[in-house]
């Protein structure tokens, strides 16, 4: 067995992802950069409404899905120690 590279699921190893859409945001999430001064800008200087605001002006800016984008931006918040683990 193997996993689907997005969501995890249990697929059979002869299967990349176990969806067509898992694969399409699979490779939308890679595309999806996420410059380190946005992200020190929005964490350090934001506060949660305005947090939101900012990401999701950066998703309409870019063409990006906004739960793509805030996967991601939680997964570095996390990775720069902006988050903590447990929230
Ligand atoms: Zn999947």
């Amino acid at each position: 067995m193997s996993h689907c590279p997005f969501c995890q699921k249990k697929i059979a190893m002869s299967k990349a992802f176990c969806s067509r859409s898992c694969k399409e945001n699979y490779f939308q999430l890679i595309a999806i950069q996420v410059p380190k001064p946005f992200l020190k800008r929005i964490y350090i200087f934001c506060n949660p409404e305005q947090r939101e605001e900012e990401i999701e002006n950066f998703a309409n800016r870019h063409g990006w899905r906004l739960d793509l984008l805030k996967n991601k931006i939680n997964e570095l918040a996390q990775e720069n120690g902006y988050t903590k683990l447990s929230d």
